[in-house]
């Protein structure tokens, strides 16, 4: 029975081999999801540049991580 494939992203390609495609696909996907915001509560926040997330509802801005709201311990 084949391996299910896992969400692959588009965009890379063949290049930089599987382990940074792996890598980059799942810093990707967790960046695309929506998120709720502090404020309003409505899953509108999003990234607008490294590590500053905004809600697309109510304007309201926050510091985070760079690629997640919450920030990387450690790795
Ligand atoms: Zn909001």
């Amino acid at each position: 029975m084949p391996k299910s494939k896992k969400e692959n992203v588009r965009g890379l390609g063949a290049k930089y081999g599987s382990t940074l495609r792996k890598r980059y696909s799942r810093v990707y996907v967790g960046l695309k999801a929506s998120r709720e915001c502090p404020s309003c509560s409505s899953a509108r926040l999003a990234r607008t540049a490294s590590g500053i997330w905004r809600c697309k509802s109510c304007g309201y801005t926050v510091a985070g991580g760079a690629y997640d709201l919450a920030q990387a311990k450690g790795k």
